[in-house]
């Protein structure tokens, strides 16, 4: 069995893998994806669900325990600076009931809610991002996630309880050459002569957890059929090694590493959902699993605006707190702001998650792109407003008696919430499909190269019988000028929204008819018109918050009025801006030079520098010299030594 062969895939074919393993049922209906198509439908998400509800106490006292435990426990300069957790850290993590916030107490785990859980991935994140990175991929991917959505009730008897009580489980799809496009997996399952199992042979790179699991779950395609399975793996089964630790630019304790897979037997029993069905399996899970990104994401930016708002009030420089000087004092109102949209769009998403009525699909990555983008602009924002603390270590602060303060290393360890469980590219390529998923269905047949003349002239009274009243009624809404009077002050920004959620239905309908097949390799209209929809989604989240909050006459409803309409003011901004550029850009351009940039055309940019090529060959030039060194013949001098 080769391992070394390469599955390749032309665009086409990596396009329809990704198409196939789309979940593309909506049962339920979806708020963001009627935004999509220019309803507005307000009341789907106000009121504000479940808000004002206490948390449960046993929820309570847990959080109060890992609060605890983290502090008395947990050093995270140590752990950052010594890449290792504490000896003890499973045992610990599990007897607080940490291994199985997010399973079912049927099968031994903590039972809690999605909200519940994300909140608790929060409280880890702000404090010290590599115990996030160890417990997330356990349960929001892993094996309990996985089992409990589509795995076998004798399945999930065996499984569960175990990784409840500290057991370590890991999600291995990512290969060598497979990170955002599956389509080129190699791992491979290839019957056995006795029909009973699957040998299993392949590699993967970047397994987290992968270093201590005990139980995988294992991306691989079936020789025979070229379908990709989900499969358990125990790794201590014969075959399994851990070929490489990987070290990465933060969270320097994840226990993440190459692994490969020799001829493992792996029974059929231990396929998850149906065989073939791998990837659908792998994306379900991440749907909903990735909720605890945003929420990590938003523990970090809660942290930074409190370093930059301590640090910009003390600090003084020419005569006054940095704070007071506008340029420091603009970034502070807007990362204030930003935070306030960053919880209310990842609670609504939980909330609506956990009550189960909506399809968050797309709520959930369009929190995961909100959340994880700006906490990286609140991060690099509060690094500048700390100046050279902030680019300094903790422990070199702490070393010469000055208060540290977590900035570069919240940095560090954040910055990869951009990549992993959906890059940011891969986020907007997955909301825009959705956005152009009603006109695929109804006028799909018109734009496919591929379709004949008697199936494009077949569709035409569909198409007519649709777009005929669709298209004129995403002109025309009294109430994006009239209506919301009972949202008080919140009214003008629902109102915009509103008329925002035509516009963009209406843009995505130009598209179509403009660039027809061609759209889906438009990046740069398809990603604006995703970003003004996160937009619209985070001003609606948050006008239905803040009216919940003065609803309930909560303490804090003034101060969420004035941090809503800040934010809705800068979101105003910024899809306008958006909205001018979905067609004066310079995006042909851009496309074009790009071209000759790759094709090694304006290499003459990168003169002056020592090049990659050359410093690789010094390296290796280096390490010969280093080899001989160690050989050469002693002298005799040494010798007699
Ligand atoms: C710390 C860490 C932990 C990880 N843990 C796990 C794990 O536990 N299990 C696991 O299976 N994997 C894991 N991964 C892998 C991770 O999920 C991948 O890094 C991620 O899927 C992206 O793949 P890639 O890095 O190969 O990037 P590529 O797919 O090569 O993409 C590189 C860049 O190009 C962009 N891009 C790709 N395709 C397109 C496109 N069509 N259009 C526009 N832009 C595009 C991407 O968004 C990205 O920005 C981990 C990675 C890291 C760094």
């Amino acid at each position: 069995m080769s391992q070394t062969r390469t599955h390749d895939a032309t665009e086409a074919q990596s396009r329809e893998v990704a198409e196939a393993s789309r979940q593309k049922e909506w049962r339920k209906p979806s708020f963001m994806k009627d935004l999509f198509l220019g309803d507005f439908r307000f009341e789907l998400i106000e009121p504000f669900p479940n808000f004002g509800q206490p948390d449960r106490e046993e929820y309570t006292a847990f959080m109060a325990r890992l609060k605890q435990y983290f502090l008395e426990e947990i050093d995270p300069l140590e752990v950052d600076a010594t890449g290792e957790f504490p000896a003890d850290i499973v045992q610990r993590l599990s007897e607080l009931g940490a291994m199985g916030m997010n399973i079912p107490k049927e099968y031994g785990g903590q039972g809690f809610t999605k909200s519940e859980y994300s909140r608790s991935m929060g409280l880890v994140n702000g404090y010290e991002g590599s115990t996030m990175g160890f417990l997330s991929p356990h349960q929001s991917v892993g094996v309990p996630e996985c089992v409990k959505l589509f795995g076998t009730e004798e399945q999930k008897r065996e499984y569960l309880p175990r990784c409840a009580n500290g057991e370590v489980s890991a999600f291995a799809l990512t290969e060598h050459d497979v990170g955002s496009d599956p389509a080129r997996l190699t791992t491979s399952l290839t019957e056995t002569e006795d029909g009973e199992a699957w040998l299993l042979n392949g590699t993967k790179l970047w397994c987290t957890n992968g270093l201590v699991a005990s139980l995988l779950v294992v991306m691989a395609r079936h020789e025979e059929s070229g379908a990709i399975s989900a499969v358990i793996v125990e790794s201590k089964w014969p075959g399994v090694s851990v070929e490489h630790r990987c070290h990465f630019m933060g969270l320097s304790a994840l226990q993440n590493g190459v692994l490969k897979f020799e001829n493992v037997r792996v029974p059929k029993k231990n396929v998850i959902g149906a065989p073939g069905k791998g990837l659908r399996i792998a994306l379900t899970a991440l749907n909903t699993g990735r909720l605890s990104i945003p929420y990590g994401a938003l523990s970090c930016a809660k942290k930074a605006l409190q370093v930059a708002r301590t640090w910009a009030a003390e600090r003084k420089q020419w005569g006054k707190p940095l704070g007071t000087h506008e340029a420091i004092a603009h970034k502070i109102t807007s990362m204030a702001a930003t935070v306030f949209a960053m919880e209310t769009v990842i609670d609504l998403a939980c909330q609506l998650t956990d009550q189960g009525q909506l399809d968050t699909r797309i709520e959930s990555a369009a929190s995961k792109e909100f959340n994880t983008s700006r906490a990286w602009d609140i991060l690099d924002d509060t690094m500048q407003i700390r100046g050279g603390r902030g680019y300094e270590k903790e422990t070199s602060l702490r070393a010469r008696g000055e208060r540290p303060m977590p900035v570069e290393r919240l940095m560090r360890d954040a910055r990869v919430q951009r990549i992993f469980e959906g890059a940011s590219e891969i986020m907007h390529l997955l909301m825009a499909r959705e956005a152009v998923d009603k006109h695929l269905e109804v006028a799909g047949a018109i734009i496919d190269p591929k379709s004949t003349f008697a199936q494009k002239a077949a569709a035409l009274p569909k198409i007519a019988g649709f777009y005929g009243v669709w298209y004129p009624s995403r002109w025309f809404s009294l109430k994006g000028w009239t209506g919301y009077g009972q949202y008080g002050p919140l009214a003008g920004h629902l109102r915009y929204v509103r008329r925002a959620s035509q516009r963009l239905a209406r843009q995505a309908f130009h598209g179509m008819l403009v660039y027809q097949a061609g759209l889906e390799k438009r990046q740069g209209f398809l990603f604006r018109w995703v970003d003004i929809a996160m937009e619209l989604y985070a001003m609606a989240a948050l006008c239905s918050r803040t009216h919940a909050m003065r609803q309930a006459n909560d303490p804090n409803a003034a101060d969420a009025a004035a941090m809503c309409d800040v934010f809705c003011r800068q979101a105003r901004r910024k899809a306008d801006r958006l909205f001018r550029e979905l067609w004066r850009n310079d995006d042909a351009l851009n496309t074009a030079m790009a071209a000759e940039v790759l094709a090694g055309k304006y290499a003459w940019l990168e003169n002056g520098i020592i090049s990659l090529d050359e410093e690789e060959a010094a390296y290796h030039a280096r390490e010969a010299k280093k080899l001989s060194a160690g050989f050469e013949i002693p002298s005799e001098e040494m010798a007699a030594k």
